[in-house]
């Protein structure tokens, strides 16, 4: 039986995990992976995503062997400087602000 995954509220970080509920079996390698717990599976095999834990690093999508998880840009999220050289000069802007 597949299992039914939901999305409680965005989180942090560049990325953030979206589900695809129908790929999801309920195997729970992805809560067992999950660094700062932010996944887990309630008492109806449902997965769950803590976005206020969730930092987007990317392992659940990674180790989910059903594709059932991929990453995505967050909308609001800011582009990385490109370089060192462009994240001191962003650094050393936002002191002198
Ligand atoms: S690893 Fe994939 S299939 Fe397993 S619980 Fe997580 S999302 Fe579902
Ligand atoms: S992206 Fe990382 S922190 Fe977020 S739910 Fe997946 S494994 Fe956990």
């Amino acid at each position: 039986m597949g299992g039914a995954i939901k999305a409680t509220s965005f989180g942090r970080g560049f990325f953030t995990p979206v589900l695809s509920p129908d790929q999801c079996t309920s195997c729970g390698t992805c809560v067992d992976i999950c660094p700062p717990k932010a996944l887990s599976l309630n008492s109806e095999d449902v997965l769950d995503v803590d976005y206020d834990k969730c930092f987007g690093c990317g392992l659940c999508a990674s180790s989910c062997d059903e594709t059932a998880i991929s990453m995505d840009k967050k909308e609001d999220a800011i582009e990385p400087p490109a370089n060192m050289h462009a994240l001191k000069q962003a650094v050393h802007a936002s002191r002198n602000k």
